[in-house]
């Protein structure tokens, strides 16, 4: 769900990743973009290799992920970026994604997918980044070494945190309000050193 208007944003086909979502008017930086919605499945009972829809699964909990609506225009239709220009906010237990600079009218909306390590064992790699970025990786996995940072991060702020109660099949909704800008931005630090 965007919490951003949608006088801000559309959908459009980008010429080699699909759909992807452009904003229309100037987005401030830390601005609130949207929320991750969706349907929470047991990571444990799901075919990863066999669903190409895998890479639209957001972390939940290390047992559950959130599985979007993809009839709906959402944040699962943000590509991902080696220079991205939204990242993520955990938010009341919700990812919340929001703008790490301004976003000029007519940009992609990009974030990181923050995903671990290439694993040699699955060939081909089917996450091939064609972001087009100036340090494009040619990936979208982190190296051993932004992953390790990126982990270490995440199990710092979820010992601040209370740990999300999980209902699999149960769908996540919407929070009552949001906040419209995030101010602070530690974790894009981590990763892009
Ligand atoms: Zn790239």
């Amino acid at each position: 769900m965007f919490s951003l208007k949608d006088s801000y944003w559309e959908i459009k086909k980008t010429k080699e990743k699909g759909f992807g979502v452009f904003s229309k008017k100037e987005i401030k930086a830390s601005t609130v973009i949207s929320d991750y919605l969706g349907k929470l499945i047991n990571i444990a009972e799901y075919d990863l290799e066999n669903d190409r829809k895998g890479l639209y699964l957001m972390y939940y909990t290390d047992q559950a992920s959130i599985y979007p609506d993809l009839t709906k225009p959402g944040p699962h239709l943000i590509n991902h970026s080696c220079a991205p220009n939204c990242w993520i906010y955990i938010y009341h237990c919700h990812t919340l994604f929001f703008a790490l600079r301004n976003i000029k009218p007519g940009e992609e909306l990009t974030i990181s997918y923050l995903l671990s390590p290439k694993d040699e064992t699955y060939k081909p790699c089917v996450h091939n980044c064609k972001c087009g970025s100036k340090n494009c990786n040619g990936t979208m996995h982190l190296t051993k070494d932004k992953y390790k940072r990126w982990q270490e991060f995440q199990n710092k702020d979820k010992k601040k945190t209370k740990k999300p109660k999980v209902v699999f099949g149960k769908n996540l909704m919407k929070l009552s309000s949001y906040p419209k800008f995030i101010l602070t931005n530690p974790i894009y630090q981590i990763i892009s050193t």
